[in-house]
């Protein structure tokens, strides 16, 4: 399905301009960037300092992870993750970043060579883990079985991979690149629907269990268009592409519907999903009572059955193969 949103207000939320009579709040010195929602304009200087300053906070508000934290860090090759891979390493955290290649052809290529070009000018190894071979599967028989689409699927497995990599390494936290317009983007279509076991779930931390460590996002603060500034000045190369499965997905209609909004209203974004997680989580979404299990095959966490859903997958593979 394809979703539009007709453009009638064409006002970017950020203004980024080399325009002389627009000073730098900090220095006095030109701005290029000018942040409505914060009522700031900036230098490229004092905009990185504002990314960075703005990810700590996030860090140190959640308590989401310190210097002694072993990190694993989950790089898809776009702006954030790789932006981030960037801000943790300025911060000075102990971060090891992945990549998972998905069998998505140029576009998986070209992610792998972005996620290649960061590490060298980062001066960093990343760990570099193919799907298919990792979890000895092929990813689109196995998605036939699995039935739901394939962005959740591509997500489940992603999520299981960062899980049973991370536990086997001894990495406590394990991060991903999400950033303000993706939470709002998920709260908004989860809000919408009441898919309350989502919203239940969702949120900036999601903390450890004795089968997955803890999970963090630390770019809940900044937005794609910021995210977007922040990679080209610190001269990341990126891919800019969305995944060829996920072009007409619904987040990316609702994410351009609150941008519209926050056009008109700014701050509307970061209010929503910063008041959500403050003051409507917790009074209407209590810890779930889902039992949770660890998979007989693999320990991967698994809240009904005795088997995870890719355990699960790979046995009614294995049946139909016998059955042929
Ligand atoms: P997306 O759902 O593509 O917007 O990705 C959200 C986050 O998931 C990214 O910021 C990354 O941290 C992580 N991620 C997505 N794809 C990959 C991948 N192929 N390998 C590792 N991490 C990924
Ligand atoms: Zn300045
Ligand atoms: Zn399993």
């Amino acid at each position: 399905m394809m979703y539009k949103v007709k453009k009638k207000f064409g006002v970017g939320r950020l203004i980024i301009k080399e325009q002389n009579h627009m000073k730098c709040t900090v220095c006095k010195e030109n701005a290029v960037i000018s942040l409505k929602r914060h009522n700031l304009k900036l230098c490229e200087k004092h905009f990185r300092e504002h990314i960075l300053c703005q990810t700590e906070r996030v860090i140190k508000h959640f308590n989401m992870f310190k210097k002694d934290d072993s990190i694993l860090l989950a790089v898809s090759g776009g702006k954030d993750s790789l932006g981030l891979w960037l801000i943790l390493k300025e911060l000075g955290f102990n971060v090891k970043a992945l990549h998972i290649i998905m069998p998505f052809g140029e576009y998986s290529d070209k992610s792998l060579e972005m996620v290649k070009s960061c590490a060298t000018k980062l001066n960093e190894d990343p760990i570099i883990i193919e799907a298919n071979e990792y979890l000895e599967i092929d990813f689109f028989k196995a998605l036939k079985i699995y039935k739901k689409p394939i962005c959740s699927f591509c997500g489940k497995i992603k999520r299981y991979i960062l899980s049973i990599y991370a536990n086997k390494n001894s990495y406590n936290v394990i991060s991903t690149g999400h950033n303000l317009d993706d939470e709002t983007a998920f709260l908004l279509g989860n809000v919408l629907h009441w898919h309350t076991e989502y919203l239940n779930k969702q949120g900036p931390i999601l903390e450890s269990n004795q089968f997955m460590p803890r999970k963090v996002k630390p770019l809940i603060r900044i937005t794609d268009e910021e995210m977007k500034f922040f990679a080209d000045i610190s001269k990341i190369g990126y891919v800019e592409e969305k995944c060829p499965h996920s072009r007409y997905a619904k987040s990316i209609f609702f994410k351009e519907i609150l941008n519209e909004i926050d056009d008109q209203m700014p701050g509307t974004k970061a209010f929503f999903y910063l008041q959500y997680i403050k003051n409507i989580k917790g009074v209407f979404f209590q810890e779930s009572n889902e039992k949770l299990k660890g998979c007989k095959i693999c320990q991967y966490q698994t809240y009904n059955d005795d088997i995870c859903f890719l355990c699960n997958i790979k046995s009614k593979m294995k049946r139909t193969e016998n059955e042929h």
